[in-house]
C-alpha cells in the first residue's frame, strides 16, 4: 500500500480560510431557530466552517439521536445567511446522499465510524468521484493505522481535500479529560504526512468548558492547522454534549486570546536560532545513545557473570532499588515521575533482552557443538 497520501492544501479548497482555520457550531442542530441564531452570533467573530450534527451517534439509545434530515436544510440556510460553508457528520451511505443532496459543503467522519473499515469503505464508495472536503476524526481507540486507513480509502475514491480531526481517545483510566489527547498520536500522523492538516477538537477532548482554552492553545503551540469548538446559544440546555459547549460570546473571547504560532517558513531569523539549538539537541541525543549503548555493554558483562554463576536474570530487589534511586534523582532534575518510570522500564526491558540473548547464545553454542 502506498505510503503517500494525495492531499489538496486547504488554501485550494475554494474558500478563504484563516490560519489556523476554525470550525464552530452546535454539537447538534436542534431547531431552525437554534442553528440560525448560533450562526448569526458566531459570525461576529472570526471563524471559517459552520458545523452541526444531524445524526448523532449516542452511547445509549434513549438520548437525543439527532434531528435527522430535516435539519440539513436549516444548517445549509444558516451557512448561506452568514456566507460560510457548512459541515456535518456522515456515518452511512444514506447520510452521504442526503447531505450531498442538500448541498452540505464539507463532511466529517466521526470517531465511532473511523474505527470500522466496513463503514468507512461504504462512505468512500458513495463518495466516488465527488469533489468535497472530508475531515476524519481519530478512531476512539488509539490506533494510528486505522486513522490513516480512512484517509487511504478516501484517496482511493478520489477525495484529496482531506484533514484530520484530533478529538482524543476513549479511556477507562481516571482522567481530567473526557477523551485523553495522547498528543503523540496526531504528532506521529503529522510526521508521517506533513501535508495533512490537523484540526484539534478541544470540545470532545475536554468534555467540559474549563480545559478548552488550554487544549486549543497546546494544539496551536504544536503547530496544528485548525481548531474545532462546539458552540450553542444556550449551552446548558443543549440536547447533546451540554457540558462542553460554549456560547458564541465565550467562543469569541477564547478565539481572541489564542496565540497562533508562526510557521518557520515565514521566519528565517527564527529558523537560524533554532538551527543552533537543534544542533545542540542532535549532539545531546547522540551522547544519550552512546551512553545507552555503553550501559548495554556492561549489562552483557553482567549476563556473562550470571550465566557462569547460574544466577537468574531478573533480581527483583535490584530492580526496585534502581527504580527508586532513579526516581529520586529524576525529581531533583525536574523530570516527572511518569517519564522516569517509562524511561527506566524501557531501559530495563532492553537490558533483559540483551541478557537473555547472552544466555541463549550459550545454549545455542552448546547445542551446536554436539
Ligand atoms: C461530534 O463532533 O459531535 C461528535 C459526535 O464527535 P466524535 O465523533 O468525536 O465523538
Ligand atoms: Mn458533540
Amino acid at each position: 500500500m502506498s505510503k503517500d497520501l494525495k492531499i489538496t492544501p486547504v488554501s485550494e479548497w475554494g474558500y478563504n480560510f484563516g490560519t489556523p482555520f476554525i470550525m464552530a457550531g452546535p454539537c447538534s442542530v436542534e431547531s431552525e431557530e437554534q442553528v440560525k441564531e448560533t450562526a448569526r452570533l458566531l459570525s461576529k467573530y472570526p471563524f471559517d466552517i459552520l458545523r452541526g450534527g444531524i445524526w448523532k451517534p449516542r452511547t445509549r439509545p434513549n438520548s437525543f439521536e439527532g434531528i435527522g434530515s430535516v435539519g440539513l436544510k436549516w444548517l445549509k440556510e444558516a451557512g448561506n445567511e452568514i456566507g460560510k460553508p457548512v459541515a456535518t457528520e456522515v456515518a452511512n451511505v444514506k447520510h452521504v446522499y442526503e447531505a450531498l443532496r442538500m448541498g452540505i459543503d464539507i463532511l466529517w467522519i466521526g470517531a465511532r465510524t473511523t474505527v470500522n473499515p466496513f463503514a468507512v469503505q461504504e462512505i468512500c464508495d458513495a463518495l466516488q468521484g465527488v469533489d468535497i472536503p472530508v475531515l476524519v476524526k481519530n478512531p476512539i481507540n488509539p490506533d494510528l493505522e486505522l486513522w490513516i486507513g480512512a484517509f487511504e480509502r478516501l484517496n482511493r475514491s478520489g477525495i484529496t481535500k482531506l484533514a484530520a480531526i484530533h478529538r482524543g481517545f476513549s479511556t477507562h483510566e481516571k482522567s481530567k479529560y473526557r477523551n485523553i489527547p495522547r498528543w503523540n498520536i496526531p504528532i506521529e500522523l503529522k510526521r508521517r504526512f506533513p501535508e495533512l492538516p490537523i484540526v484539534c477538537d478541544p470540545s470532545h477532548i475536554c468534555g467540559n468548558r474549563e480545559l478548552l482554552r488550554e487544549v486549543a492553545q497546546t494544539a496551536l503551540d504544536i503547530g496544528f492547522e485548525g481548531i474545532h469548538l462546539e458552540s450553542h446559544i444556550n449551552p446548558d440546555k443543549a440536547l447533546s454534549d451540554a457540558k462542553q459547549q460554549i456560547t458564541p460570546e465565550t467562543f469569541g473571547e477564547m478565539i481572541s486570546i489564542l496565540h497562533s504560532r508562526e510557521s518557520l517558513e515565514h521566519n528565517p531569523f527564527a529558523e537560524n536560532q533554532l538551527e543552533i539549538l537543534r544542533g545542540k539537541i542532535d549532539s545531546l541525543d547522540n551522547y544519550l545513545l552512546e551512553l545507552l549503548s555503553e550501559r548495554m555493554d556492561v549489562v552483557r558483562e553482567i549476563a556473562d557473570y550470571k550465566r557462569e554463576n547460574n544466577l537468574a536474570i531478573v533480581q527483583p530487589s535490584r530492580w526496585t532499588e534502581i527504580l527508586e534511586s532513579r526516581l529520586a534523582t529524576g525529581e531533583r532534575k525536574h523530570l516527572t515521575q511518569k517519564f522516569i518510570k517509562e524511561l527506566f522500564h524501557a531501559v530495563h526491558k532492553e537490558s533483559i533482552h540483551h541478557q537473555t540473548e547472552v544466555m541463549l547464545n550459550e545454549g545455542k553454542s552448546e547445542i551446536e557443538q554436539k
